[in-house]
């Protein structure tokens, strides 16, 4: 989605809000998104600054880090973006703080690219490391039983070699030092 700012950026004071409905397609998005993302932004001339403030939000499905399970969690981003208008002759330009967003055609000549400028927003809400639960157990590392769904049968043998396990790690840890 391409939006016009010609006409709030030549207009000290004006305020323009922007209704977010909009279908994204996973592959352009970094991340796997399943819902429209919606929201809004808020456009404001200050006369010094672009201000673009803002809430999306959208359904996301993640990988859990633990069990390797799919799960969908909605993701929700405050947008709070900045951009400088600049004369240039008799035309203003709004232009990106950030020398990255230049290069890479979030603003030019005016023209906001809104899905860029969400895509941003809701990639640093994304965890690094994705939980389907907060206490999911994980896998059995050696049969690959979902220890949430319950225990496997190796878990006890585990437990009975509860030291020997320990003297591995112990070993590993040393070895990485
Ligand atoms: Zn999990
Ligand atoms: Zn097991």
């Amino acid at each position: 989605m391409k939006l016009d700012l010609s006409e709030i950026v030549r207009t000290p004071g004006m305020q323009v809000r922007q209704k977010i409905d909009e279908p994204f397609h996973p592959a352009e998005f970094g991340f796997d998104c399943i819902s429209p993302i919606t929201g809004s932004i808020e456009f404001t001339n200050t006369g010094d600054v672009l201000l673009a403030r803002g809430k999306v939000g959208a359904s996301v499905r993640l990988q859990c880090s633990r069990c390797v399970v799919d799960f969908v969690v909605v993701l929700t981003a405050n947008i709070e973006e900045q951009f400088r208008l600049v004369h240039m002759g008799d035309q203003i330009m709004a232009m990106p703080l950030d020398e990255e967003d230049v290069v890479g055609g979030l603003l030019s000549n005016n023209i906001l690219d809104v899905e860029e400028l969400i895509r941003q927003s809701l990639l640093t809400e994304v965890p690094i490391q994705p939980l389907c639960k907060p206490d999911c157990k994980g896998l059995c590392p050696i049969c690959g039983q979902n220890l949430s769904e319950g225990q496997c049968s190796c878990h006890q043998e585990m437990y009975n070699s509860a030291f020997q396990a320990l003297a591995i790690l112990l070993e590993d840890e040393e070895a990485e030092d």
